[in-house]
C-alpha cells in the first residue's frame, strides 16, 4: 500500500518550527494547497479559554489538547474552497508524548455516529519531546477499512514537488 507524504520541506518546517515554540502546550493548524504550493495556516488552540469557561466539558488543559476556533476554521475553509484551493490537513502536537492517533483524535476527526468529517486530509501528529519535534505521523481515512489508516510522512527536499495532490483513493 503505497500511503505517504511527502511534504515540502518549508511547509514541514513551519508546522514543526509552530509546534516547537507552541511547547509545552499543543499546536495547531491547517494546510491547504497543491505539494507545489502548501500553505501552512497555524491556528489558535482555544483549549484553555473554554477550559476556563466551563472546567467539565473540557477537562483537559492545552498540555494535552486543542480547540481549533470554529468560526476562523470555517471562515478560513470556505475562502480556500471558493478559490478551488485544496484542504489537505489538520496538524497537531502532542508535548512529550509520542506521535499517535488518540482516542480524542480519533473522535474528533469522525465522531461516532457520524463517520469522518474530512475524509480527504491528513491528520498530522507531531512528537515535541524537550521542545524539539521528534516524530511525525500522518493517518487519513481509509473507505476500505472504515477506519484511519497510516500516511507515512517524509520530509521533503526534493526541487520538483508534485504539482497537484495525490488523487483520492491513493492511500486507500
Ligand atoms: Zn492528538
Amino acid at each position: 500500500m503505497a500511503c505517504s507524504w511527502s511534504i515540502p520541506a518549508a511547509a514541514f518546517d513551519l508546522m514543526a518550527a509552530r509546534a516547537e515554540a507552541d511547547y509545552p502546550e499543543e499546536t495547531c493548524g491547517l494546510v491547504f494547497g497543491p505539494d507545489s504550493a502548501l500553505e501552512v495556516i497555524p491556528m489558535r488552540n482555544l483549549q484553555d479559554e473554554l477550559r476556563q469557561r466551563d472546567p467539565a466539558a473540557y477537562p483537559r488543559d492545552a498540555h494535552d489538547a486543542y480547540h481549533l476556533d470554529g468560526v476562523e476554521f470555517d471562515r478560513i475553509r470556505g475562502e480556500k474552497e471558493a478559490k478551488g484551493t485544496p484542504f489537505r490537513a489538520i496538524y497537531h502536537s502532542h508535548p512529550d508524548h509520542d506521535a499517535y492517533f488518540s482516542k480524542k483524535d480519533r473522535e474528533d476527526a469522525a465522531p461516532p455516529g457520524w463517520g469522518p468529517i474530512f475524509p480527504e486530509i491528513t491528520y498530522l501528529v507531531f512528537s515535541v519531546r524537550k521542545r524539539k519535534v521528534a516524530d511525525v505521523k500522518g493517518y487519513t481515512w481509509s473507505e476500505e477499512k472504515g477506519d484511519y489508516v497510516e500516511v507515512e510522512i517524509q520530509r521533503s527536499t526534493g526541487e520538483t514537488p508534485s504539482a497537484d495532490p495525490p488523487p483520492r483513493g491513493s492511500c486507500r
